[in-house]
């Protein structure tokens, strides 16, 4: 039975990753419960280091995004899932799920820690969200998770995904790549499958919708 001087010292121990991943103070307070007062004295002794900047209030930019920023949205959502169902607390699986998604693209990155933030909480109905309007879906064409509202059915004219390869030209070889089988980790397929779209297109990683 953790103490909770235990659950305190886990506390500071997430602020300092999320800070380090450039969370704003108020997200930094939601996700850990320690008041922004102390994570500035604590992490941010220099007031212009604090990230700026207002942070969305609802999940509607996803649906307006353009298509890379939707699969990168696509892959921190079903890595956060994916940590979810395995047991994580949704603290440690954003920051799990967050650095995935950095580790699997180039910087700088398009989605920010807040962003990522806001996005899983409208997955799991929690933080900023009372109740999820988000989910993550498998593509039954690709075979990708994606996100779409809640209530969606999964085809694959509604995955970002699909239409990235669509629209790149590339299927033929990102298809060479990943013959249609079935794979464990579908996370781990869709982060192989951005990986090798920005692999191909150098220069050219925000095609127009
Ligand atoms: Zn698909």
């Amino acid at each position: 039975m953790p103490t909770r001087g235990d659950r305190h010292l886990r506390a500071i121990q997430l602020a300092k990753q999320l800070a380090a991943l450039g969370a704003r103070l108020k997200t930094i307070h939601l996700i850990t419960g320690i008041p922004p007062r102390q994570v500035q004295a604590l992490f941010f002794p220099d007031p212009r280091s604090i990230p700026r900047g207002r942070a969305p209030d609802s999940a509607e930019w996803y649906h307006g995004a353009n298509l890379i920023v939707r699969t990168d949205a696509c892959l921190i959502g079903a890595k956060y899932r994916q940590l979810r169902v395995q047991g994580l607390t949704a603290g440690d699986a954003l920051v799990l799920a967050y650095r995935a998604y950095q580790a699997a693209t180039q910087p700088p990155h398009r989605i920010s820690l807040d962003r990522a933030f806001n996005l899983v909480s409208y997955i799991d109905g929690l933080w900023l969200a009372t109740a999820p309007t988000l989910s993550v879906l498998p593509c039954p064409t690709c075979g990708c998770e994606f996100i779409a509202a809640v209530g969606t059915v999964a085809h694959g004219d509604a995955c970002p995904f699909c239409k990235l390869l669509e629209r790149s030209h590339l299927d033929h070889r990102i298809q060479a790549s990943y013959p249609a089988r079935a794979t464990r980790d579908m996370t781990e397929r869709q982060l192989g499958m951005l990986a090798l779209f920005h692999l191909l297109s150098p220069g050219s990683d925000t095609p127009a919708e």
